[in-house]
């Protein structure tokens, strides 16, 4: 592919850094990422996926935005309420960079829909609310042995995880959590509160991971979770072995 005149200009401050020049931005250009909840991680994640270029950006969501969102989910304003969320943020996202692919899929990802909704994505980037999508997108991701870039935020804590599953050494959702939790359905930011900025904090933390992953830079975090206090602002990077017994280590 050659760029055009507009991309030269649109990512020339990315294209000048010399860990990505212009083969790792048409890298970015060809890449296709699907971000499964367009929330309070899903919008920084998506706004900031979007303006760098990735060629593809699919994302999934059911819910309509409410009120009670506006806090955390910045892409969307208050006249997006009682609209669906997936289809607002394409339209947001579509103003920050028309050169992209947009797929929307306004449904919840469920064992049945998994695989039509993600088989062409290269890296899923997680920002679900609940432990059954979770699990279910690490199950999915596992076996296609792709790329996973999970989330969470709740109160003024959040996580980080990136998961590498193409290569063998790699840990997986279900090694840090090996039971599923009580309640798995249980919207955490509903129920215990969340700050809005977090969703930011770690929401571009993910956009960052997908970026390193996608052009093989820097030091990945696989094999790591990043937590992260709001609080005492500290970031700290805890090793995550594979667990005997875990899922991710039967002969598949
Ligand atoms: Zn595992």
């Amino acid at each position: 592919m050659e760029f055009s005149r507009e991309q030269i200009n649109r990512y020339s401050r990315q294209i000048i850094l010399k860990k990505i020049g212009t083969i790792g931005q048409k890298k970015i250009l060809k890449s296709s990422v699907l971000i499964v909840g367009a929330g309070g991680l899903g919008s920084p994640i998506a706004i900031y996926l979007a303006a760098m270029g990735v060629g593809k950006i699919g994302i999934v969501d059911k819910d309509k935005v409410s009120l009670s969102n506006l806090h955390r989910q910045i892409i969307f304003t208050t006249s997006d309420i009682k609209k669906n969320k997936s289809l607002m943020a394409i339209k947001k996202l579509k103003k920050i960079n028309p050169g992209i692919n947009f797929e929307t899929f306004q449904k919840k990802i469920i064992p049945k829909n998994i695989n039509q909704i993600a088989k062409r994505y290269d890296v899923v980037v997680d920002g679900s609310d609940n432990f059954t999508t979770r699990f279910l997108i690490n199950d999915y991701f596992l076996k296609k042995k792709k790329i996973l870039i999970s989330g969470a935020i709740s109160k003024f804590d959040g996580q980080v995880y990136t998961f590498n599953f193409s290569k063998e050494k790699t840990p997986c959702l279900r090694c840090f959590i090996p039971l599923m939790p009580n309640n798995p359905d249980l919207d955490n930011c509903e129920y215990e509160g969340v700050l809005g900025a977090l969703g930011g904090i770690i929401g571009t933390i993910q956009a960052n991971e997908v970026i390193k992953e996608i052009l093989n830079i820097g030091d990945s975090l696989c094999g790591h979770i990043l937590v992260v206090d709001a609080l005492k602002l500290t970031f700290r990077k805890v090793k995550l072995n594979k667990r005997s017994g875990c899922y991710c280590n039967e002969k598949k």
